[in-house]
């Protein structure tokens, strides 16, 4: 499980998720940024940070956003 960054990220990348991680695990995808669903520790942090209320829990992230789950996937199998 882990938190996910959806659609508001997109060109808007405020970046203050990045520096509350306590695990590092959010990274520059270009457009916009990915949490590492495999490092993640599901500690909520980044959610609180997001001024633009792009971070979910992944049980909580709408149905038009489901996407951004496999996006995220495929952004770190790519990096591995
Ligand atoms: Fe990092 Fe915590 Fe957000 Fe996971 S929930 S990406 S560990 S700040």
């Amino acid at each position: 499980m882990a938190f996910v960054i959806t659609s508001p990220c997109i060109d808007e990348k405020a970046a203050d998720c990045v520096s509350v991680c306590p695990v590092d695990c959010i990274k520059d995808g270009g457009d916009q940024y990915f949490i590492d669903p495999d490092v993640c520790i599901d500690c909520g942090a980044c959610e609180a940070a997001c001024p633009v209320s792009a971070i979910y829990y992944i049980d909580d992230v709408p149905d038009s956003e489901k996407q951004f789950i496999q996006k995220a996937r495929d952004f770190f199998a790519s990096r591995k």
